[in-house]
């Protein structure tokens, strides 16, 4: 049988608590026995011990494993000398050296989660948000200047190949879809500022030409002023969004919230050849060490490995604990101690996490009870 590896990084804040909640759940699955779990530091806990906040070992084991599962990193003020944060380094370096282009962040209100949008109910929300995650206004992190801390340039960077290979990944994604909740229909929607930037009248240019392939699919178009409106008012119209780098990190934070929270919204960040999964939330620092951190987006993200690994190599016994972990999940979030303070309930991390390890050993059904 063949077993996976998986590279663990644990990171800073509440990194440490969802990550294990993560793992507590992948090794109550039925295929506990197929993953091997080995941990590497990287953070900014890390950098104030060692001076490095992604060291080589990590950056090696992250690559040779079969999976990277991730907590969150970051402690705010730990930064380098030129202000910028060293927590994220982990996570950022990680996307262009292994080329993890493009950043998947489903968003859907499940069953037992209130929207803070009016009147919306399970089925209404359930888009994916499809992230550029290796170019744009990110890739010039560590690259820009400051001239004499008189001046700083950070520059917008987009290729064909890096537009034609997202916008790709949205449309196939579409295919595989039923469509938005709204009406039906299989729809991406290009999200930039094509009305101001070149870079972004690019992007949309690119966005259309490869959209001329998939005739099935429409195509729809927003400016990302615009989106943040329209994600309040009408989620249910949307199906697949693609957006630029920068737009894709402030966007979805957006979306988590109309689904409840930031702790709610998984995210993968896959490239052809390697895949890497933490929540779409960061480290949480106020939070952290408390005991009372959402960890269904870190355990939805390790869900979404299962699936990943499983179509990569064709094992459905993952394919199938990864459904087992999503139903569990919804099954915990529809039980009376299902939901964490930030869902507006009182139950904690572990207790969560229980539910849904409980929902796992007997067969999810009775999880609800
Ligand atoms: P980053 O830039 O690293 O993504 P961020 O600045 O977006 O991080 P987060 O750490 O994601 O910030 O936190 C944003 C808000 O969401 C904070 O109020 C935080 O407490 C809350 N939050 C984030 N993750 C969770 C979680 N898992 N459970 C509960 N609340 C969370």
């Amino acid at each position: 049988m063949k077993t996976y590896e998986i590279a663990v990084v644990h990171g800073d804040g509440i990194g440490p608590e969802v990550c294990q909640a993560a793992i507590d759940v992948l090794k109550a699955t039925p295929v506990a026995n197929a993953l091997s779990f080995v941990e590497y530091p990287a953070g900014a806990g890390h950098y104030l011990k060692v001076g490095n906040a992604f060291p080589p070992e990590t950056h090696a084991g992250c690559t040779k494993a079969d999976a990277i599962l991730h907590g969150a990193a970051g402690i705010p003020g730990v930064t380098y000398p030129d202000g910028t944060e060293t927590g994220i380094e982990f996570g950022l370096q990680l996307r262009f050296q292994l080329d993890l282009y493009a950043n998947v962040r489903p968003i859907k209100l499940r069953p037992g989660v209130t929207s803070r949008l009016r009147d919306r109910k399970t089925g209404d929300i359930d888009y994916v948000i499809l992230r550029e995650n290796t170019e744009g206004l990110y890739a010039a992190r560590g690259n820009g200047v400051n001239l004499r801390d008189e001046l700083a340039v950070d520059s917008l960077v987009v290729t064909r190949k890096g537009i034609e290979r997202i916008c790709r990944a949205a449309f196939e994604l579409a295919r595989k879809r039923n469509g938005a909740p709204g009406d039906g229909k299989r729809r991406v929607t290009c999200c930039d500022k094509a009305n101001v930037l070149r870079t972004y009248a690019f992007f949309r240019k690119v966005f259309d030409e490869v959209g001329e392939h998939y005739p099935d699919i429409e195509k729809d178009y927003a400016y990302a002023d615009a989106m943040t409106v329209y994600l309040l008012e009408r989620p249910e119209h949307y199906d697949v969004i693609v957006m630029e780098n920068m737009f894709g990190d402030i966007m979805s934070d957006l979306a988590a919230a109309t689904v409840g929270s930031m702790g709610m919204s998984p995210s993968s960040e896959i490239g052809d050849h390697h895949g890497f999964f933490q929540a779409a939330h960061g480290s949480a620092p106020t939070i952290a060490g408390q005991n009372i951190a959402n960890p269904y987006g870190t355990i939805l993200s390790a869900g979404s490995m299962l699936q990943w690994l499983g179509e990569r190599h064709n094992d459905p016994r993952l394919i199938d604990a990864a459904d087992l972990i999503e139903r569990s999940v919804e099954a915990a979030m529809m039980a009376p101690d299902g939901l964490t303070r930030d869902l507006g309930g009182r139950a904690t991390t572990s207790g969560v996490t229980a539910l849904v390890v409980k929902g796992l050993a007997n067969g999810v059904a009775t999880a609800a009870q």
